[in-house]
C-alpha cells in the first residue's frame, strides 16, 4: 500500500450556524465530510481513506456515510480535543505492529471542510512526495497585507514571500508520525501538519494549491458551495382548482386565515378552498396524484382537519424529491367576503405553512360579476398555479 488519505473531521465547531458540527452539514443534500471522502476515494492514486471523527460522533458519521460501500474506506477513528491529537490518533491507528513493514508509505492529511479539492491538486502533492518528505499546497496572497495595532496601520507587510496554506498536506508516513509524537511530547501547539514537519526539521516543499480547495467555514461559504454542487433543476408547473359550498356560520378559512363573514364554507375538513387548490397545484407539479388520493374524504380522520396538514404533506413530497417551491399563485373567486384587505395576511400564512418567503406567494381575488354559483354566493372557488423546481433527471 502506498498512500493513505487521512481526513480530519473531529471538530465540534458550529460557527457556520446550524445544529450540526459543520463537517456533517449537508451541501446540496450530501454531508460535507462525505463529499470530501468521495473526492479521495475517486482518486486513482489513493489506496485507503480514514476519517478521524469526534468523540460521540460515530452515529453522525455512520449516517453521513450510509450506503457508501468501498473497501478502501477504513473504519473511523475517534480523535482528541485538539486537531493535532486527532491527526496523531489517526496516524497511530494504522501503525504497523512489531516488525511489520509500514502499511503506508505516504499520508495526505486533509480537512473535512474542503470538499472541492481538485484531483490535479492531489496529484501535485503526490508528485511532490516522490522527492520530499513533506509537501504543502499553497496559494499566493493577493490582497495587500497590513500590520495593525490600536486601530491604525503600523506598517505594510511585504506579501511577496507569504503564501496561504491549504490541504491536503502530504508527508512520508514514518516521518510525520515521528514529528507528531515529538510535538505532542514537547507540548507545542501548532495550527497545521506542515508546521509539525517544519518544527521537526523536515524540508516542506510547496506546490500550487487551488482556489477550489477553499475551506468552507462561514455561512456565505456554505451558500457558495450549495450553488456549486446544486443539481441542475428543471421547472414544473401544476394547477389546482377547488370549490366549497357556503352555509351557515360566522367566518371562512382561506389560506389558513379566518376571515369574519356571515356564512362559512362547508366541507369534510375545515373547507379551506384556497389551501386545497394550492395543495393540488403542488401535487400536480410533481405528478403525485391529488389531495383526495392522499387524504380521502371517506376517511373519518380528516373530518374537521386543519388544511395546513395537506399543504405541508405536499411540500414534504416536493422536498423528498430534492425539489423546492419557486412560486405559488392563488386566485380566489367570490363576491364576498372581500379578500383584498386580507391579501397580505393570506400571503404570510401560506408562506409560513410552506416554509417559503412571502415574495414567492401571490394572492389575487376576483368576483364573477354575480354570475354562476360564486356570483350567487352559493360557494367560493379557488384556483392556483404552483411553480416547482425539481432536480433535472432522465428518470423523472
Ligand atoms: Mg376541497
Amino acid at each position: 500500500m502506498q498512500t493513505l488519505a487521512l481526513i480530519v473531521a473531529a471538530g465540534r465547531g458550529l460557527r457556520a450556524g446550524g445544529a450540526l458540527p459543520k463537517q456533517y452539514r449537508s451541501v446540496a443534500g450530501v454531508p460535507m465530510v462525505r463529499r470530501t471522502v468521495e473526492r479521495f476515494l475517486a482518486h486513482p492514486r489513493i489506496d485507503a481513506v480514514l476519517v478521524v471523527i469526534g468523540d460521540g460522533q460515530r452515529a453522525l458519521y455512520e449516517d453521513a456515510m450510509s450506503g457508501l460501500s468501498d473497501a478502501r474506506l477504513l473504519a473511523p477513528v475517534t480523535g482528541g480535543d485538539e486537531r493535532q491529537a486527532s491527526v496523531l490518533a489517526g496516524l497511530s491507528s494504522v501503525e504497523p505492529d512489531g516488525d511489520d513493514v509500514a502499511r503506508y508509505r505516504h499520508v495526505l492529511i486533509q480537512d473535512a471542510a474542503r470538499p472541492f479539492v481538485p484531483a490535479e491538486m492531489i496529484d501535485r502533492v503526490l508528485d511532490g512526495l516522490e522527492t520530499s518528505e513533506a509537501v504543502l499546497p499553497v496559494l499566493p496572497v493577493v490582497d495587500t497585507l497590513k500590520r495593525v495595532g490600536d486601530g491604525t496601520v503600523e506598517t505594510t507587510v511585504d506579501r511577496a514571500a507569504l503564501v496561504r496554506a491549504q490541504t491536503p498536506q502530504g508527508f512520508a508516513y514514518a516521518a510525520i508520525v515521528e514529528a507528531h509524537r515529538a510535538a505532542r511530547d514537547s507540548g507545542r501547539a501548532v495550527t497545521d501538519d506542515a508546521e509539525i514537519a517544519e518544527v521537526a526539521g523536515l524540508a516542506v516543499r510547496v506546490v500550487q494549491g487551488s482556489e477550489d480547495a477553499m475551506k468552507i467555514t462561514t455561512e456565505q461559504d456554505f451558500t457558495q458551495a450549495e450553488t456549486r454542487f446544486a443539481a441542475p433543476m428543471e421547472t414544473r408547473v401544476g394547477t389546482g382548482f377547488d370549490v366549497h359550498r357556503l352555509g351557515p356560520g360566522d367566518g371562512v378559512i382561506l389560506g389558513g386565515v379566518t376571515i369574519p363573514h356571515d356564512r362559512a364554507l362547508q366541507g369534510h375538513s375545515d373547507a379551506d378552498v384556497a389551501l386545497h387548490a394550492l395543495t393540488d397545484a403542488v401535487l400536480g407539479a410533481i405528478g403525485d396524484g391529488d389531495i383526495g388520493a392522499h387524504f380521502p374524504p371517506s376517511d373519518a380522520k380528516w373530518k374537521g382537519a386543519s388544511s395546513d396538514r395537506f399543504m405541508i404533506d405536499a411540500i414534504r413530497r416536493v422536498t423528498e424529491r430534492g425539489g423546492r417551491i419557486s412560486h405559488l399563485d392563488l386566485t380566489v373567486l367570490c363576491e364576498r367576503p372581500k379578500i383584498g384587505p386580507h391579501r397580505d395576511a393570506l400571503r404570510a400564512s401560506i408562506a409560513g405553512i410552506c416554509g417559503i418567503d412571502i415574495g414567492r406567494v401571490s394572492v389575487k381575488a376576483t368576483t364573477t360579476e354575480r354570475l354562476g354559483f360564486a356570483g350567487r354566493e352559493e360557494g367560493i372557488a379557488a384556483q392556483a398555479v404552483a411553480t416547482v423546481l425539481l432536480p433535472a433527471s432522465d428518470r423523472l
